[in-house]
């Protein structure tokens, strides 16, 4: 049987979603200012290059790039040069970072812009020195060191050419060495062995620069976790991510509020179906899942098209009608179900379900996401895929951050 279908006109409270969108991301623009500026309190004399790579962990990368400028980060960081590009045409001047290029990639552009490149290698460095060659402006270098992550970066033992090879390039006029940095692979764990073993190689490496020659005025290694626990890795700057969204990098050491953090982010979806059905109902492809006793099934209009994990299938976690409800059988591409235990009028079509958002209202977390699909709250916020329109609430006007059409 179906049920009435009366859709509420008014937004509520519960979601301030916008009316007629299936699923929003409502970003708290004030949160990840304050993140920051908690950031920059902790990070003391170090400067703050907040992370916007991959969309803004999904939030939106300029939107997020101003609100973190407007709470002290002196810097933004990202992986691609597309997206250092693309805050440039966004308007943004402040000094970026982008440390992960491509052979072919856009160099000339970047240089001209005075987008600052991290350097892992020396086919990069050829690069760079050549852009500079084209555009008549020297390209700005931090060198990229593999202290033991294993992953980009210059091995210590390459240094030395590498560094000589830069320096070459800067007695010329064609680039301008003025900083090093690394990545740790263990920061969320600060005692383990390879974190203090990694700031050594890191302090050898900077010994090793500026000895040939190199005049570094940024020297920086702190991840979100590192800038929160490890004063050892502050140096000149920290390069924090999932922090300046109010996610807890440590999980496991401290939650958001204990580290006076805000998740900045919130999924909100419409219900758009509610029907009674009996006992023995199956649920979603497989039936996996099939109901208990005669039961209300609530439908939600997002899936694993819109970012949604399919390992959220029988764990994701939803708050709506005022309770916690687990996804009933399979996340399919565009839907989900939930089982409401029960035959209830608690839930109508139009009300809004809370996937997940700062936990202060009774909602799931985005950790409570990461915890039921075995994976971190940076996956789940950064997959939320583009079929879902994020709505900016907070900072800045409004006029500025708000998409110009929605969904987009
Ligand atoms: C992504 C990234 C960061 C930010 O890491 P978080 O753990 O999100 O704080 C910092 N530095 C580099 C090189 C990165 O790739």
């Amino acid at each position: 049987m179906t049920k009435a279908q009366t859709v509420p006109q008014e937004i509520t409270s519960e979601g301030r979603m916008p009316p007629g969108i299936a699923a929003c991301a409502i970003v708290d623009l004030d949160a990840i200012e304050e993140n920051v500026r908690s950031l920059s309190l902790v990070a003391g004399d170090a400067a703050v290059i907040a992370v916007v790579k991959a969309d803004g962990y999904g939030h939106g990368m300029v939107p997020t790039a101003r609100a973190a400028l407007r709470g002290g980060a002196g810097w933004l960081g990202v992986a691609l040069l597309s997206e250092a590009l693309a805050l440039r045409a966004a308007g943004i001047t402040e000094p970026v970072l982008a440390w992960l290029l491509v052979p072919g990639d856009r160099f000339t552009e970047a240089v001209a812009a005075g987008v600052d490149l991290g350097i892992s290698a020396l086919w990069t460095l050829e690069e760079a020195a050549a852009a500079a060659r084209t555009t008549g402006v020297p390209a700005r270098l931090h060198l990229k060191i593999d202290t033991g992550l294993g992953r980009n970066g210059c091995l210590p033992a390459d240094l030395p050419d590498l560094i000589a090879a830069a320096l070459r390039h800067q007695a010329e006029g064609l680039v301008e060495v003025v900083g090093i940095f690394s990545h740790l692979a263990f920061a969320d764990a600060p005692t383990h062995p390879s974190v203090s073993a990694q700031i050594t190689q890191f302090t050898d490496a900077v010994e090793l620069v500026q000895r040939a020659g190199a005049k570094l005025t940024l020297r920086h290694l702190a991840n979100s976790a590192a800038t929160l626990a490890l004063p050892d890795a502050r140096f000149d700057a920290v390069r924090p991510g999932l922090a300046v969204y109010g996610l807890s990098p440590m999980p496991d050491l401290a939650t958001s509020a204990e580290l006076g953090l805000r998740p900045a982010m919130s999924l909100v979806s419409r219900v758009v179906m509610v029907k009674d059905v009996p006992e023995g109902q199956g649920v979603s492809y497989g039936l996996t899942h099939v109901t208990s006793t005669a039961t209300t099934l609530a439908l939600l209009p997002l899936g694993y098209g819109d970012g949604l994990p399919r390992h959220a299938s029988g764990s994701g976690p939803v708050l709506l009608g005022g309770r916690r409800r687990v996804i009933a059988g399979r996340v399919c591409m565009d839907q989900v179900v939930l089982d409401l235990d029960g035959l209830t009028d608690a839930v109508r079509v139009g009300d809004v379900a809370v996937l997940f958002g700062p936990g202060t209202g009774g909602e799931p977390t985005a950790l409570d996401w990461a915890d039921a699909c075995g994976t971190i709250s940076y996956e789940i916020v950064t997959r939320l895929g583009a079929r879902v329109p994020r709505h900016y609430v907070g900072g800045g006007s409004p006029e500025d951050v708000l998409p110009k059409e929605e969904p987009r």
